[in-house]
């Protein structure tokens, strides 16, 4: 039998978990269908797992290193199963949570696989979602007045790269690895390539990082690619620029072997496996565009400001319509189509305003416009950098490295971008986001008296150095 609903959500990651909850304490009548398990990529193979390794690597390597502050270990060894275990636990309790959460708002989830159908008997419209489910028994129908597809995304390869999951491998099968290889090949410097390389060097394993484009890290601000080479180098990560990686001829036996083409030459490359992170693709196969007025273009489902799609009561969010893969945006876009669905007149996302991080050792965070970018935009800038080494709160975690940039417009004093790299700078940046949405002018963030010690007084020195002012340095 039919049900009715005044939504359905195709996909129950970050974006339509959150959509979801949004839409329940707005009234709607929402179901959620979700052919896997809820939290979708974030927590099951994205966010939430990384971080967990992330962060055991980083205990690794500080205990290993704990001389430094007088903390003397020995037989230092690292248990991979419980780093897996510890992990697992994790995505475990946020799951429950997630789930609570459902029943908390009184949403229905179907365990299943959704496809959007055209005009039927049940809706002049095409809309209808009819559900396969998971446990076999017979497909469910859901009217909905209004979808939001929040499909999600996975991961690309290049042609010739296919993953094996054992000796080639995308962070999916990387994230489930039993042990550690000694050695490995990360093609592609992007934001899960450096946290790979980041982690997997504090674990031990020798990594190489093969990259197309001129620098690591290629939409951040130039200076902070460039320090974060720096640091990863130092760290003994071997960093290739400018390499173009000819896929077919890569060769497996008890390794990986592969060619790419640098200045003018081929260089091989050997190790004992190799993750692929080259980007990710969206997930609109089988869903049932065909069925709709949908458009599609390289890849993305294309949308208004307030994620309709060219179906006005079908809605698209997240990773599924490209532009900045991330969870929050996917979640903040989930919250703004439900808003627009229920009449309640949403602002539009500014873009230029969401915060990017890259939870590498060192942290990488920014908001707003790289230097490079707002010159192109044809601002006057001034620019105020100030170093963590000589932040005392820095000097006492014993991570000094990096710094905090502040970019301003010469004539309005308008803050345009802030980008940051050094110590838990992800826990920082959301200063930077809110002196961005309030309109703040660095003079304003400097005079937010900043308490000491603390890391953010480098946010504070920044802004002061913006004209010249800053007092530590
Ligand atoms: P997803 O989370 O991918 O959810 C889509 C869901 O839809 C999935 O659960 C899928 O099973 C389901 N689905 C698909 N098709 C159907 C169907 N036909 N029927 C029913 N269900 C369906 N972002 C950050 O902000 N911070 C990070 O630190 C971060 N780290 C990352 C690390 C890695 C290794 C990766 C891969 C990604 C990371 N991301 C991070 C990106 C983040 O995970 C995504 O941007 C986010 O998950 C997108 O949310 P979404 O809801 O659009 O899609």
């Amino acid at each position: 039998m039919a049900k009715e609903y005044d939504l359905v959500i195709l996909g129950g990651g970050t974006g339509g978990y959150v959509a979801a909850i949004r839409a329940s304490q707005l009234g709607l009548k929402t179901a959620v269908v979700e052919k896997g398990k809820l939290g979708g990529t974030c927590l099951h193979a994205g966010c939430i797992p990384s971080k967990a390794l992330l962060r055991s690597a980083e205990v690794y390597a500080q205990t290993k290193n704990g001389e430094t502050f007088g903390v003397v270990a020995n037989d230092v060894r690292l248990d991979f199963a419980k780093v897996q275990a510890r992990k697992a636990a994790i995505i475990e309790q946020l799951h429950k949570g997630v789930q609570h959460l459902m029943k908390k708002g009184k949403i229905d989830v179907y365990a299943g696989t959704g496809r959007i159908l055209g005009p039927s008997i049940f809706s002049p419209m095409p809309g209808t979602i009819s559900v396969e489910m998971n446990d076999g028994s017979e497909n469910e129908m859901l009217v909905p007045k209004n979808v939001i597809i929040a499909t999600g995304s996975r991961p690309r390869t290049l042609p010739g790269l296919d993953i094996d999951g054992k000796l080639v491998m995308t962070s999916d099968e990387a994230l489930q690895m039993e042990t550690l290889p000694s050695s490995i090949i990360i093609v592609g410097g992007g934001v899960i390539g450096i946290e790979w390389a980041s982690m997997l060097n504090d674990f031990g394993v020798d990594v190489t990082v093969l990259e197309y484009a001129d620098r690591i890290l290629p939409t951040e601000d130039h200076d902070v690619s460039k320090e974060v080479e720096k640091l990863l180098k130092r760290r003994g990560i071997t960093i290739v620029t400018e390499a173009k990686v000819l896929s077919e001829t890569l060769e497996k036996g008890n390794g990986v072997t592969i060619k790419a083409e640098y200045k003018g030459e081929q260089k091989t490359f050997t190790a004992e496996k190799m993750l692929v992170s080259v980007g990710r693709q969206a997930n609109i196969e089988g869903i049932g565009i065909e069925n709709t007025d949908i458009v599609v273009e390289k890849g993305f489902i294309q949308t208004n400001e307030f994620y309709q799609t060219k179906e006005s009561h079908i809605y698209a969010i997240g990773d599924v319509i490209g532009g900045l893969q991330l969870a929050h945006v996917a979640s903040h876009e989930g919250i703004v189509a439900v808003e627009h669905i229920a009449g309640q007149n949403p602002s539009p996302i500014d873009y230029t305003m969401i915060s990017k991080c890259v939870y590498s050792r060192p942290e990488v965070a920014s908001v707003g416009l790289t230097e490079e970018e707002a010159k192109a935009k044809g601002y006057e800038v001034k620019v105020g950098k100030f170093p963590f080494k000589a932040i005392g709160k820095a000097l006492v975690f014993g991570e000094a490295e990096g710094f905090v940039k502040i970019i301003a417009d010469q004539k309005t004093n308008d803050l345009l971008g802030v980008h940051m790299v050094g110590p838990h700078v992800t826990d920082m940046i959301s200063e930077a986001g809110l002196a961005r949405v309030l309109d703040a002018t660095p003079w304003e963030v400097a005079h937010t008296i900043h308490p000491h010690p603390t890391l953010s007084e480098a946010m504070a020195e920044a802004a002061l150095a913006v004209d010249g002012k800053a007092i530590h340095f």
